[in-house]
């Protein structure tokens, strides 16, 4: 990231980035505005903007229409001036959007993770999805402004560098930003799916407008997302979110990271299949067994949620035991953050009604309150493409930094 203490190179660049960064935020605003909120003279304000208009940077978007007097002309940004590509991949598959420079998706593409999972070839097929996104995008490549990334594993976002992932265990100290932007010579950034799925969903989601947030993202893992005061929170060695390797049991199960009785080891969605099958073995009926066409290794979360809403007893007890332990661990995050709500992201729609309600009820039990209502657990709602939309989120903030005279102007610069 820039530093916001560095001197821009010009003063009109450093204001142009200043009057970008204010369309941005604000939306349709008019020059008077623009004027008014960042305190720069009038005549430049005009002159600037008659540039950025010209070099398609803004557009003339309508007219205000509240209070009396001459209606003014609104200036927005203009989406057709350039794009990033959000790219997301987890054990299974990988997802990558084009978003443009407004924020909105325009395209979307998957394809499934290579079966043989070397750093080379995830690599490699990360890099073949972002050059087909670049293609079905509609923009031309020079538009291309740069890449998010969002990693399943733990990662170094600042040096861009995927530390570990416990789902993979051969994704180990992989630079992937450096690869990544050799290929491509623009700007990436990387970070873990569970923060750019929060960052979504506290922009476009179930968490707009909140300044405290916490996102539970349930599925091949555990992991949790932090607004704090508006902000992603990382931590120190951006470690901060791991729920699913707090010890809930003891003597449990060993665990990938290499401690035991994690939270993953009896709540993520690989652990309670791998209850089910074993209950199946041990000779327990239900309907599992039937959905998955009697075979142990067809079973998926799909068919033990289709279970439990028939009623299944084997469905409903299992999921009832690993729902227990998630709350008591979600109740000890709200204790921890004293969140304004707490979105949990299921993967599945048959989830929600199986999971929030009990989920309420233990943190209403076990979450200390000495006022008003205990946070209100929601439904994520942004769908599978948040992971990729939020990491394209990551890379429009750091082009947007309204103080980053140098990063910045590559946006304004460039000419198409
Ligand atoms: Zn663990």
């Amino acid at each position: 990231m820039v530093a916001m203490t560095k001197k821009p190179n010009n003063k009109a660049s450093f204001y142009k980035s200043t009057l970008i960064a204010h369309v941005r935020h604000y939306g349709a605003v008019s020059r008077t505005q623009l004027g008014q909120s960042t305190h720069i003279r009038m005549p430049v304000v005009t002159a600037l903007i008659r540039e950025l208009i010209e070099n398609g940077v803004l557009v003339e978007s309508g007219r205000s229409v509240a209070g009396r007097g001459r209606k003014q002309i609104l200036l927005s940004l203009n989406g057709r001036h350039g794009f990033v590509v959000g790219i997301e991949f987890d054990l299974d598959h990988m997802l990558a959007v084009g978003v443009d420079v407004c924020g909105n998706v325009v395209a979307k593409q998957s394809m499934p993770m290579p079966a043989l999972k070397t750093n080379t070839a995830i690599v490699k097929a990360l890099i073949a999805l972002t050059e087909s996104m670049i293609r079905e995008s509609g923009y031309e490549r020079s538009a291309l402004k740069g890449i998010g990334i969002a990693d399943p594993g733990i990662v170094d976002s600042k040096a861009g560098v995927s530390l570990m992932c416990t789902l993979m265990p051969e994704w180990r100290n992989v630079p992937l930003r450096r690869l990544v932007e050799s290929h491509f010579a623009v700007p990436v950034l990387l970070d873990e799916n569970t923060r750019t799925k929060t960052l979504c969903e506290h922009r476009h989601g179930a968490g707009q407008g909140l300044q405290h947030l916490l996102l539970i993202d349930v599925g091949s893992g555990i992991g949790c997302g932090i607004i704090m005061d508006g902000q992603l929170y990382r931590g120190h060695t951006n470690m901060a979110g791991e729920l699913g390797h707090v010890r809930v049991v003891e003597n449990g199960p060993i665990c990938n990271c290499g401690s035991s009785g994690c939270l993953e080891t009896v709540a993520s969605y690989p652990a309670i299949i791998r209850q089910v099958i074993k209950a199946l073995q041990d000779g327990t009926q239900s309907m599992i067994a039937e959905l998955a066409g009697h075979r142990l290794e067809a079973i998926s979360m799909a068919h033990v949620f289709e279970a439990a809403g028939h009623g299944d007893k084997l469905a409903l007890g299992l999921l009832d035991h690993a729902i227990q332990y998630l709350g008591y661990a979600i109740a000890n995050a709200v204790n921890l953050f004293n969140p304004e709500a707490v979105l949990i992201n299921a993967h599945q729609a048959a989830a929600e009604d199986l999971i929030v309600a009990p989920i309420q009820q233990i943190i209403d039990r076990h979450t200390i309150r000495l006022s008003g209502k205990s946070p209100e657990i929601r439904v994520a709602k942004i769908g599978e493409e948040a992971g990729a939309w939020g990491a394209a989120m990551l890379i429009l903030d750091q082009l947007f930094a309204s103080a980053a005279g140098a990063v910045g102007s590559a946006i304004i610069n460039r000419r198409e």
